[in-house]
């Protein structure tokens, strides 16, 4: 069913043209400071010049979650991924704010609890996956289990594998057993998509800073994030590692410019919206049996109006609006005779009203 929020060929273009540049192409070897500018902009002047498109990428998420709610046949997983500060929560507040927050669902994933430790590395990652017809997303993810966990070796002995399992390179071990949880996934009809927010270092500095200066941000600061950013060249060999194996063609990465919030919040709506599109979600129909059951129940609810009651409500409402398009078509306006009265230029203007 085509609907009122329906791209025309050339904006679906234009989208593609614009999110191409944040896409790591399967199989390409990424060095993340050189080959993605987190200052990056497209071409846009500021904020200001942003704000029609978030508020269309915020409506037409709406308009295709709802969708995606209604016909039940895909889920998609959403899985962020960024340094300190990149702005992860924001994003999501922002990019989700006109969906329906009973079709979707935020995880954020913390340092595991001793049950979580319990078990294998994906199991509480597989155990918050969204629902047909859900949009999930992963604040944080299995992707910390080849971040975090190899810049920190120690959250590694926490996870009491077997001796055997820890032999060989463990992380390109990972990788495939990722990308091949993540196959079964999108084989399954859910899509994933993954967006790393890309921050630069000094754009890091200035918000933590910032925290700092504010009174009411101060509760964001935390001095483990300063620890942090002082293994900053180990996240980033990490992070381009990360991009350069778990980029497949099921479930490719996006690196999302951050240094402007506004941009970053344009740039990840751009790619949501472009994924919603791809699925294509429809609204289902009716089949000409189940049309015909419905006309019979309505029937009987007419016929239990009481008296004085209209048989149905809507019915003067439905006929209201037909009546108006009618008049704006144009086509409830007196009818000229076949020959004779008018001429040419009065028809030019009747035709063109
Ligand atoms: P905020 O924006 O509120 O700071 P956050 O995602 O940074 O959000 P925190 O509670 O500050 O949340 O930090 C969560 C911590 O959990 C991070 O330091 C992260 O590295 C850690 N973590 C997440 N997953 C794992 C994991 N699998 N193993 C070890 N540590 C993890
Ligand atoms: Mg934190």
């Amino acid at each position: 069913m085509a609907t009122r929020q329906e791209l025309t060929a050339k904006q679906r273009q234009r989208l593609a043209d614009f999110i191409a540049p944040f896409l790591v192409r399967p199989g390409s070897k990424v060095s993340l400071a050189k080959d993605f500018d987190p200052g990056f902009k497209a071409g846009l002047k500021n904020k200001k010049a942003g704000v029609a498109l978030l508020e269309e990428g915020v409506r037409l998420l709406s308009e295709y979650q709802a969708r995606l709610a209604a016909q039940d046949t895909w889920g998609v997983l959403v899985v962020l991924q960024a340094l300190d500060a990149a702005g992860k929560d924001g994003t999501v507040r922002h990019v989700m704010s006109g969906v329906n927050p009973q079709g979707v669902q935020v995880h954020s994933f913390k340092v595991p609890s001793a049950e979580e430790l319990d078990h294998d590395f994906l199991w509480r990652y597989a155990s918050r996956l969204p629902a047909r017809g859900d949009i999930g997303i992963f604040n944080r993810s299995h992707y910390e289990e080849v971040l975090v966990v190899r810049v920190h070796p120690e959250n590694l002995d926490r996870q009491k594998l077997p001796k055997a399992s820890t032999k060989g390179d463990i992380w390109k071990r990972r990788y495939r057993e990722i990308n091949d949880w993540e196959r079964y996934l999108s084989d399954n009809g859910f899509r994933i998509v993954k967006l790393f927010l890309n921050l630069s270092r000094e754009e890091q500095r200035v918000r933590f800073l910032r925290r700092l200066d504010l009174p009411d941000h101060n509760w964001k600061f935390s001095a483990a994030d300063v620890r942090e950013r002082e293994r900053w060249d180990d996240y980033h060999r990490a992070f381009s590692e990360m991009l350069s194996h778990t980029s497949t063609e099921w479930a490719p990465w996006h690196v999302i410019p951050a240094d402007r919030k506004w941009f970053a919040r344009i740039a990840v709506g751009a790619v949501l919206v472009t994924t919603l599109m791809e699925l294509d979600p429809r609204f289902p129909t009716v089949t000409k049996q189940q049309r015909q059951a419905l006309s019979e129940v309505k029937r009987a609810l007419e016929a239990q109006a009481p008296e004085g009651a209209a048989r149905d409500p809507f019915e003067r409402a439905r006929r209201d609006a037909k009546t108006a398009a009618k008049s704006a078509r144009g086509d409830d306006k007196p009818q000229r005779p076949a020959t004779g009265g008018a001429n040419a230029s009065e028809l030019g203007v009747e035709r063109s009203e």
